[in-house]
Formats: C-alpha cells, sequence, structure tokens
C-alpha cells in the first residue's frame, strides 16, 4: 500500500477495537472522533494528506524500491548525506506545519524502526529469528504507514530501587509466561505519547537494567497492535478544551495526549518479539543500533522549526505592542534568534559530517546532535520563561473571540488594539502567546521538552562519561609544565 491519505488514517483508527479511558469513561471505537482526539487526528490527517500534494509530494515520500510504491520519506535508509538532506527535509516540512508543537508525528519513530531493521543483526545476536522479526516489522510500519507510539519507562512508584523490587514484581510490565504462542506481559508502563489514535506500540527498553536473573522478565522489546486484548490506555485530562482554533490555536489542534499503558496479561506473538531476556542487549539497543542518532536527527530538525515559530511569534508580539525598540527587549529577542541558529549548526554540521556505520547507514555525526539534544531541555524552557516576560499584562488582557461578538466589542477594540495592529488581531497573538507560554498546553510543552528524551541529569551524566576529553586534559597539563617563558 503507498503512503496513505489522512482519511485512511482516520478510518483505521475509527475501526480498531481499543480500550481508552478518559475521565472515567471507557472509549472503544471511533476514538478519533471524541472530543479529546478531535483536532489532533484532524491534524495528523493533514500531514498524511501532505504527502499527496503535488507540491510536497516528492519531498514527502520516495519510491520504494523493494514494493515500487511510494512511501513516507522518514522510512528511506539513508546511503547519502543527499539522503539524509532529504529526510530532515521532510521532517521540516511537517513540522513546520505543526509549528514544532507535535514531537510525536510519525517521523519520530518511523525513524527509530528504520535504523533497527537496518541493524537488525543486533537484535539477531540472541537468535536469528529476532533480527527476521525487525526487518519484517520495519517492513509492515512502511508499507502500511502505520502510526507508531512507544512506551519505555516504569511507573514511578519506587525510583531508589529496581523494577523488581518494587512492592509487587509486576508494577513494571514483565514477562510472566512463555508458550508456542509468544510471551505474556503484565503490569504498566508509562508514558505513550499519541498512543490513544496509534495505530501500533512500540514496547522497547529504556531504563538500565542488571545483568542476572533479576532483570531478564523485564528485558524485552516488542510491537503489538493498539487493540491488543488485555492493553489498556490511561488518559490525562485532555489540554485540548473544544473551542475555537482563534481562542486556544495550539490546544485545539496539537493535543497529543500521554497515556499510562497496562498491561492486563497481553499475549505477544513470537513474530513480534524483537529482544527477550537479554538485559545487556537491550541497555546497548539504541547506541549501538544508531537508533538514537537517527530519533535525535528528527528531533533537533523539530525544533529548528518550533523555534523558528518561536521567534516569529516573539518578533510579532515586540512589534505589536511598540517595544521591540529597547535594548533588554532586543536582548530576550537575540536569545532566540542564537537558539535557532546554534540548532541549524548542530543539523548542518551533523549531516555534512555523517559517515556510513557498520549498519551500512549514513549516520549524522552524533556529538552535534547529542549537544543539542542536552542543550535544548534547558533552552525551552528559558525561552517560555521570556515570553512571560516580553508579553507581561498582555498574556491576560485575552478575553475570547466571542467577546468580540457581542456588545463589548467597541471597548475591546479601544483598548486592545496594538501599535498598528486590530485589536483582534492582537488577542489572538497574545492567546497564541498563552499558548505557547502558559496554557495546560504550553505548560505540557515545556515538561516534554525538559523530559521527553530522558531525564536531563542522566543524560548530561552520560554525556559527560562517553566524551573523550583526555587529550584535552593532556593539553592543559602540557601547559603548566611548558618551560617559563620570559615576561616582557
Ligand atoms: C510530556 C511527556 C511525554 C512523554 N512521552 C513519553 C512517551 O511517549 N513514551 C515514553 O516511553 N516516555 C515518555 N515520557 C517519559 C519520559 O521518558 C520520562 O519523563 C523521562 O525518561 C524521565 O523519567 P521519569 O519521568 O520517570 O522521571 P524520574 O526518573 O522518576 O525522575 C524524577 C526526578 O528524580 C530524579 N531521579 C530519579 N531517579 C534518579 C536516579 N537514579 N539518579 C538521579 N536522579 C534521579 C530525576 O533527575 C528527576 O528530577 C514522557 C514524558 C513527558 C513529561
Amino acid at each position: 500500500m503507498p503512503a496513505r491519505t489522512g482519511q485512511q488514517y482516520l478510518e483505521a483508527i475509527n475501526r480498531q477495537r481499543r480500550e481508552v479511558w478518559i475521565d472515567g469513561e471507557r472509549i472503544t471505537e471511533n476514538v478519533a472522533e471524541h472530543p479529546a482526539f478531535r483536532g489532533v487526528t484532524r491534524t495528523l490527517a493533514e500531514l498524511y494528506d501532505m504527502q499527496h500534494d503535488p507540491e510536497y509530494r516528492d519531498e514527502l515520500t520516495y519510491v520504494c524500491p523493494e514494493t515500487g510504491e511510494r512511501v513516507g520519506m522518514s522510512f528511506l535508509q539513508p546511503r547519502t548525506r543527499e539522503d539524509l538532506a532529504r529526510r530532515s527535509r521532510m521532517f521540516y516540512l511537517w513540522h513546520s506545519r505543526t509549528c514544532g508543537m507535535m514531537g510525536r508525528s510519525a517521523d519520530y519513530l518511523n525513524s527509530a524502526i528504520m535504523a533497527m531493521a537496518a541493524a537488525a543483526d543486533y537484535f539477531g545476536q540472541a537468535d536469528r529469528k529476532f533480527a527476521e522479526n525487525i526487518r519484517s516489522y520495519y517492513k509492515y510500519v512502511r508499507d502500511n504507514d502505520l502510526l507508531l507510539t512507544h512506551t519505555l519507562i516504569n511507573p514511578q512508584v519506587n525510583r531508589a530501587v529496581g523494577p523488581s523490587q518494587q512492592v509487587a514484581d509486576d508494577i513494571a510490565a514483565r514477562i510472566v509466561d512463555e508458550d508456542d504462542y509468544g510471551i505474556t506481559i503484565r503490569g504498566a508502563r508509562l508514558l505513550a505519547t499519541l498512543g490513544p489514535i496509534t495505530d501500533e506500540i512500540m514496547v522497547f527498553p529504556s531504563t538500565l537494567l542488571k545483568s542476572g536473573p533479576e532483570d531478564e522478565p523485564y528485558a524485552y522489546a516488542f510491537a503489538i497492535p493498539c487493540d491488543t486484548p488485555g492493553l489498556r490506555f490511561i488518559c490525562r485530562e485532555t489540554f485540548d478544551y473544544g473551542r475555537s482554533h482563534q481562542d486556544h490555536p495550539l490546544g485545539s489542534r496539537f493535543e497529543e495526549m500521554d497515556a499510562i499503558v497496562v498491561f492486563d496479561n497481553v499475549r505477544v506473538p513470537w513474530e513480534r518479539v524483537f529482544m527477550y531476556r537479554q538485559p545487556e542487549l537491550c541497555n546497548g539497543l539504541y547506541a549501538e543500533t544508531g537508533a538514537v542518532v537517527h530519533m535525535t536527527h528528527q528531533v533537533v530538525t523539530k525544533n529548528v522549526a518550533k523555534s523558528e515559530f518561536l521567534l516569529g511569534l516573539v518578533s510579532f508580539m515586540t512589534e505589536a505592542i511598540g517595544i521591540e525598540g529597547f535594548q533588554h527587549v532586543q536582548e530576550k529577542v537575540a536569545e532566540f534568534i542564537i537558539a535557532l541558529e546554534f540548532l541549524k549548526a548542530a543539523l548542518r554540521a551533523s549531516e555534512a559530517d555523517a559517515q556510513i556505520d557498520r549498519w551500512g547507514l549514513m549516520r549524522p555525526e552524533f556529538s552535534y546532535l547529542n549537544a543539542a539534544r542536552n542543550w535544548y531541555p534547558r533552552t525551552y524552557p528559558r525561552l517560555v520563561d521570556l515570553i512571560h516576560q516580553l508579553g507581561a499584562s498582555g498574556l491576560m488582557a485575552i478575553p475570547s473571540m466571542s467577546d468580540f461578538e457581542g456588545p463589548i466589542r467597541p471597548d475591546l477594540e479601544k483598548y486592545l488594539q496594538g501599535r498598528g495592529v486590530d485589536a483582534n488581531t492582537r488577542v489572538r497573538l497574545f492567546r497564541l502567546a498563552w499558548d505557547v507560554a502558559g496554557s495546560a498546553f504550553g505548560q505540557r510543552q515545556a515538561l516534554y521538552e525538559r523530559f521527553f528524551f530522558g531525564d536531563p541529569v542522566r543524560m548530561a551524566g552520560a554525556l559527560v562519561r562517553s566524551y573523550d576529553r583526555k587529550h584535552l586534559v593532556e593539553r592543559v597539563r602540557q601547559f603548566l609544565e611548558a618551560p617559563a617563558t620570559v615576561r616582557v
């Protein structure tokens, strides 16, 4: 099947009889029509439709040599630097459309699966059938243009001890049985962003596992359809309040939803198992296969689009209220420019210095991407803070659009106009700024950027441990030991 259309995506999600809980209600069918998901599923459908738009088709899809069909560009296994540029162009087009506010559009996990399939022999070390499984799964997802979610983290019950030492050994999802059909999983994982409205869920390793029998039941990787019996998504409240795009510009379009995932004796067939009871292989998965690099390539491109959007936003805001000439305002706007340019530089350098890896893929140079993925979780909350400082009371002088329809309209038009912008435009602009920096949707974005790739503290620790600094220490040592020179 070629790259799918928005309508095909919506029909697939509505057809699956999955178990989704939200606000005490259980939804099984027509999930895409539920008020919590209606806005975001239309946005996802728009992204799928872009693949068929003559203006974008050649940049968003490629002809798959194996099937002769046009498939999504994020499935392309890059062999050249040009391929990497084609991939990042695709990411950029989708994320420009969503203002960088939808980290979990399909390209994120397609990038992971694409890299893992190329590195199938890594999975095959334990058993050759696992290599075959991951290759076939990649083709299945590519050829059906499926949307994936993933869940990696154990419930936050007691972080002082590992998964096997919690108050019950099946709090963290674990293997409880196996037979000729496959394995049985019981317990929970969090979170699955977008989970209730995706086709399939990847349940992969993430936290560091101990070698030995105690952590083996927690060492696995598999993927299953979201309507697999026993699989339950428990949603938080929605941040799409059912308001218009003018009133709630981001939440009404891009609310991705985060869900807890419960596995109530879920049966997973062997052909969908990719890793099994191998803690060491699980621990090395992302780095050894290169999946983390291709995922970060997508993330940094998304953050370029997001930072461009924020820069456009603050530039418009500062002009709209006539503060753009003040020096401290320029100093603040400069932080947005610097963030954007650093991200663009990291992305470009990663593609320019890319090398073929041991799996035959053109791998972007990770050091630049790794620096960017460690830096943005700290930078994004700072940018949000700057929007507060620049917007001030304007972020609260935001009556809803229905006020513009009523008798107080003359007041609004007089007192809420900006410098060279009418009141309606100014209010919509500041409502947008509030959705970025203040609303529940905006605060979730900030939390997402802080944590979605992992705990920033432990990520920084991993960066320090893996960064080769010996030659730099040696340089300092040599400087200290150099013979004294005569001072002039
Ligand atoms: C909006 C959002 C969306 C997400 N979407 C997904 C998703 O789709 N799929 C998915 O799998 N995950 C998702 N996550 C989860 C994300 O991967 C985790 O938030 C991240 O890995 C951190 O883990 P945690 O939340 O369990 O925090 P914890 O590990 O519980 O950390 C909480 C605090 O305790 C500290 N801490 C805990 N343990 C240690 C330790 N051993 N050493 C030092 N400090 C420690 C941390 O530094 C942190 O300050 C999402 C998270 C958010 C916020």
